[in-house]
């Protein structure tokens, strides 16, 4: 049985991305088998790794470090500080399986993107885009494969990954994808019923707002921008309001 307080004290770290946050809860939640998390070699990590292991999740931690590369995608979307360049960064695996969390870990570090998109329980049809591009897309190419006639799917928008707003921890492989589609919606309804006042906020702003991009920078604005929401996020594709409860 899940643990409502469990759910909430992952909304409320502090100085986690919601990203972190949704990938830990699709472990937890049995949403997906495994997810694979990059935290900061400072506190963070520490934080994280005691949340997670008092909700009996198991953690496989990455040999290497990695450095969060200059100007990579134009856009400082993780943590809002300065130091952000210089940071050494840490993956770790986690899965409700001991031997899965291993197992994430020698995919991810074998290179294996196809077998290791699939342990992650990302759609098929998105690992596919990214295996065939051979790159994860960046944040300015998604601002453009994903709009429709100047307009963006709320439920399919990594974009909002600007604001640290992001309902999805994937790249949609388009505007339409339905596996992406419901993902989003039971992140969205996690947030509403369980995450602080500020993170639904701040969802609902990045999703209601107008984009703009110019010399690949995006920003958002409430009234002006050439990309406005196609759809409304208080409402699931049915027509239907939440209903509150969690299925
Ligand atoms: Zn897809």
């Amino acid at each position: 049985m899940q643990d409502v307080e469990k759910i909430k004290k992952v909304f409320e770290l502090n100085n986690s991305t919601l990203q972190i946050k949704l990938d830990i809860l699709d472990v937890y939640l049995e949403y997906r088998k495994g997810a694979r998390i990059i935290c900061r070699l400072d506190s963070e990590v520490e934080s994280i790794v005691k949340i997670i292991l008092d909700m009996n999740i198991k953690v496989s931690v990455g040999k290497g470090l990695v450095f969060q590369k200059k100007g990579s995608n134009n856009v400082v979307d993780f943590f809002e500080n300065d130091t952000l360049n210089t940071e050494k960064l840490i993956p770790l695996y986690i899965s409700l399986n001991d031997n899965y969390a291993n197992s994430l870990r020698e995919a991810d570090e074998s290179k294996e993107d196809f077998k290791f998109g699939a342990m992650l329980d990302y759609p098929t049809c998105c690992i596919r885009k990214v295996v065939e591009a051979g790159k994860v897309p960046s944040i300015i190419e998604a601002f453009h494969y994903l709009q429709e006639n100047e307009k963006f799917n709320v439920w399919t928008w990594p974009v909002a990954m600007i604001g640290d707003a992001s309902l999805l921890v994937h790249y949609p492989c388009t505007s339409k994808c339905k596996e992406s589609i419901d993902i989003a919606q039971k992140h969205f309804h996690l947030i509403q019923k369980y995450a602080p006042k500020y993170i639904i906020d701040r969802v609902i702003r990045y999703h209601t707002s107008h984009y703009a991009i110019s010399n690949d920078i995006i920003s958002i604005d409430e009234k002006n921008g050439i990309l406005s929401p196609l759809n409304d996020l208080k409402k699931m594709d049915n027509g239907k309001q939440f209903s509150g409860s969690m299925e």
